[in-house]
């Protein structure tokens, strides 16, 4: 058998190293020079930089897993235990750290030490949680509207809830849909007291896209499809044709690519028997990196509470890359503008009031990640079309756009193409 996959990103190379182990005759189309889509790096200045400073947690089995079966688990850094800085402007700080106990339990302790909620608000996170461990949300429910149900109060939602969710689902609480938000709780924070453990890569992200590049048949670079050929009476794909023209005939097809990215693909989506591709909206994230002299940070990672920066990273002596997710508002700004504004988020809450700025720069990623309303559903693998399977981290994996569910969105697609 032989299978055509569209898409470098981390769907497509999870789906063509899956299919390669199970015997399968891959070929890899990606339309950039670059493999690994949204989690790739690029040379700045001779400097290798992620096109975005990506996290996972200890709950990102498959996305671990995939890192490890290409040869890559070294690279990949994990805390032994969950432990997150949280600092308010002005600097004060606390810690949320597990204790080695059992989910919950593991949490509790610190969360009552925890200095930056009143002993009000944490009563009121403490009711949210233990309420979202059984509860369900109404259909078509915002993450802010289950959360004014269980009425947190503004200082729960901003010491607690913002910092944690509005990154880990990239939007603001009002367009979060709030079984999303709920999974993340019970898979991340209620399940399993390793879960939560933050995790990176220690190399830069291309070298793991390349390294699953290498375990696939044939992975063309610069080669952006622009068709799918279906023969008479619309029931398989027979061939994929590229933008330069040429034709190349598979037996089954992956399609991995955002949402846009497969409209333009499909033109009429409408025998693949798929959603409104435009109900999936795409959000923003900047990261902007700052170069100081001045004593290095003395933490891997903080969150800022009340600050369009959320989380900053110390990615070596002298050099922070702060995280803004969900910025919309903050897209358009130019380069200065952004730098200037993070230096004074970093310098009003870190403590390098005696540091100096060196240089600054920004990545914009205007579509990081993709959602649809809240109750919408998301397409599996399966597809109208009995040879063509559909794999993205915005696809019905049950978890938000990640990487995770990037990697899981490829295996899926990968069982759907060996079991038809
Ligand atoms: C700045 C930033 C920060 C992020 N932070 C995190 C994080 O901390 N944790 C986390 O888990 N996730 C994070 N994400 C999200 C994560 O990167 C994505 O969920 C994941 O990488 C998506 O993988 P994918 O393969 O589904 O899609 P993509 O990576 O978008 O892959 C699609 C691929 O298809 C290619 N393509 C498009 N059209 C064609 C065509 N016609 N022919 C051939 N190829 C085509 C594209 O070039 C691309 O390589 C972040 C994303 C960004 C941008």
């Amino acid at each position: 058998m032989r299978v055509g996959i569209v898409g470098g990103g981390l769907a497509g190379l999870a789906a063509g190293h899956a299919l390669s182990q199970a015997g399968v005759n891959v070929e890899l189309f990606e339309r950039s020079r670059l493999l690994g889509g949204r989690a790739t790096s690029f040379e700045i200045d001779g400097v290798e930089v992620d096109n975005g400073q990506h996290v996972f947690l200890g709950c990102c089995t498959a996305f671990q897993a995939f890192v490890d079966d290409i040869g890559f688990g070294d690279s990949l850094y994990v805390q032994e235990r969950f432990d997150a800085l949280v600092v308010e402007r002005g600097g004060i700080a606390s810690r949320l750290r597990a204790a080695p106990l059992p989910a919950p339990w593991h949490l509790i302790a610190s969360f009552l030490r925890f200095r930056l909620l009143s002993l009000r608000s944490k009563i009121d996170v403490a009711r949210a949680l233990a309420a979202a461990s059984g509860a369900t949300a109404e259909r078509d429910e915002s993450f802010a509207g289950w959360l004014a149900r269980h009425r947190q109060g503004a200082e729960a939602v901003r010491v607690f809830w913002t910092p944690f969710f509005v990154p880990a689902l990239n939007l603001p609480l009002e367009r979060m849909d709030a079984r999303e938000a709920l999974f993340t709780l019970r898979t991340a924070f209620l399940g399993d007291a390793a879960a939560a453990r933050f995790g990176f890569s220690t190399v830069p992200l291309a070298h793991i896209a390349q390294a699953a590049a290498e375990r696939i048949g044939r992975v063309h670079h610069s080669s952006s499809v622009a068709s799918l050929e279906l023969d008479e009476d619309a029931r398989r794909v027979r061939a994929l044709v590229t933008t330069k023209g040429e034709r190349v005939a598979f037996d089954a097809f992956v399609l991995a690519l955002t949402p846009p990215q497969l409209l333009a693909l499909l033109g009429d989506t409408a025998p693949y028997g798929l959603p409104s591709l435009d109900a999936f909206t795409p959000a923003p994230i900047v990261d902007v990196h700052l170069r100081y002299n001045g004593a290095p940070a003395s933490f891997d990672f903080a969150a800022l509470v009340g600050s369009p920066v959320q989380w900053v990273f110390r990615k070596a002596p002298g050099y922070l890359v702060c995280s803004m997710s969900a910025a919309d508002a903050y897209l358009r700004r130019t380069t200065d503008e952004l730098v200037a504004l993070a230096w004074e988020e970093v310098r009003a809450s870190l403590g390098l009031d005696a540091a100096l700025l060196e240089r600054g720069a920004v990545t914009r990623s205007p579509e990081a990640t993709f959602s649809a309303p809240p109750g919408m559903a998301h397409p599996g693998p399966a597809t109208g079309i009995e040879n063509v399977a559909l794999a993205g981290s915005w696809t019905g994996t049950g978890w938000p756009d990640t990487m995770e569910s990037a990697v899981r969105s490829g295996l899926a697609a990968a069982r759907r193409i060996i079991s038809s």
